[in-house]
């Protein structure tokens, strides 16, 4: 980036914030200077690049509203988004984060259909959430139901619109119908579980094997699962061949690599395989005959993508009326997690680089603490 360009994406991420630079980077809280933002001006490792900054406030504009941010989860791509490996690229400087849940303070002049203490989740990407308060374009916010808890707002847009999306757009599932999902424990895979218990549908839950194995597949059973294997337990099951599930119509693939090709091998043909997550960093390997004798559809699906071109639709709208109503109404929990301090940032961030995994919560920042 040209210094002239740099400068005038600095100048756009000041007026959002009220940033200044030349504040120190530790936490006083004197002068113009009363919020916090985790603040990026390069890619690279998380921990080295993020910096925890003071910012000012500033009024918003006459199309923005202020929001001060409650919570906000930590996402894998949120991780990928600091380290420049995800395609979406936001310019920097930039705030991190990309979801989370807040509380309407100001409005500018010609906003309508908001008032002070509305409660509002991001409607767009990358928005920036990683901030004790900040200005946005009031299309780029969405109000939801106060009766919807804190925690569960603060992670509706990104997991559970992704579960609920991957089980409504590709195949059309009907009551009694098996779908098959690797990661079933990751938190997609817990919400996909809990949405197919509600519409009726079984899942079928591939997790990795560990020491409290027992455990897990007790919880996961708990919430909704209807059977849950390891990967090894996988390559040797007769569940379908003995008919007690029909074969999956439907698998989603949070994992790639050897794994995705046992689950593939267990849909029924014309099945359908939707690829969301690549968490094993391995590549999507198709045996010919998936395609060749049981015309095997692949498919991708990214949220990023969905909210793009579905944003403002009415879609959009349905969809968060029934996740909220299904978490007000407790039939959708969330997936375990522990929530940290903004100044202890760093363990958020340290756990969702977990690649080793196993870790089993979601964290997710208090930008009020
Ligand atoms: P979580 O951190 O909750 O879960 C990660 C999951 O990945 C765990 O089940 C973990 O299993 C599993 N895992 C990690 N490494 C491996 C491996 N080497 N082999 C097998 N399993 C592994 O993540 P999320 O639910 O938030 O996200 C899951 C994935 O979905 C991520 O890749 C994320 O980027 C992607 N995603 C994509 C979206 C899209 O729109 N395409 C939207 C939302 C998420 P274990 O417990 O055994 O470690």
């Amino acid at each position: 980036m040209s210094r002239s360009l740099s400068k005038l994406v600095f100048e756009n991420l000041k007026t959002t914030l009220g940033y200044n630079k030349n504040q120190s980077r530790s936490i006083s809280r004197s002068g113009a200077c009363n919020g916090r933002a985790l603040i990026y001006n390069n890619y690279g490792e998380p921990a080295e690049v993020l910096k925890l900054t003071e910012v000012a406030d500033k009024k918003p504009e006459a199309n923005q509203i202020t929001v001060k941010w409650l919570l906000s989860s930590v996402n894998p791509a949120d991780i990928n988004t600091l380290q420049g490996k995800y395609p979406s690229r936001p310019s920097l400087p930039a705030v991190a984060g990309n979801e989370g849940v807040g509380e309407v303070i100001e409005i500018g002049g010609n906003v309508k259909n908001f008032e002070i203490g509305d409660r509002v989740v991001p409607n767009a990407n990358n928005i920036g959430t990683w901030t004790t308060r900040g200005n946005y374009e009031a299309n780029h916010i969405f109000k939801i139901p106060k009766p919807l808890g804190t925690v569960e707002a603060s992670m509706l847009i990104v997991n559970p619109c992704t579960a609920y999306r991957m089980l409504k757009d590709f195949v059309k599932l009907t009551p009694g119908d098996t779908v098959i999902q690797n990661g079933g424990n990751s938190a997609v895979g817990q919400l996909v579980i809990q949405l197919c218990k509600i519409w009726e549908l079984k899942s079928v839950n591939v997790v990795r094997d560990r020491n409290d194995i027992d455990e897990l597949k007790k919880h996961l059973k708990t919430i909704g699962a209807t059977e849950v294997l390891t990967e090894a337990e996988l390559r040797t099951t007769d569940l379908f061949k003995s008919k007690k599930l029909p074969a999956p119509k439907l698998a989603l693939n949070c994992v790639c690599g050897q794994n995705a090709v046992e689950v593939l091998r267990h849909l029924q043909a014309e099945g359908t395989m939707v690829t969301y997550g690549a968490m094993s960093r391995e590549p999507l390997t198709v045996p010919a005959s998936a395609l060749i004798f049981k015309n095997i559809s692949i498919r991708g699906f990214w949220m990023t993508n969905w909210k793009k071109t579905h944003g403002n639709s009415e879609e959009n709208t349905k969809m968060f009326e029934e996740i909220g109503k299904l978490f007000e109404t407790k039939k959708l929990q969330p997936p375990p997690y522990k929530i940290v301090p903004l100044s202890k940032y760093k363990d958020a961030i340290i756990n969702a680089l977990n690649t080793d995994g196993k870790v089993g919560v979601k964290y997710i920042i208090d930008l009020t603490a």
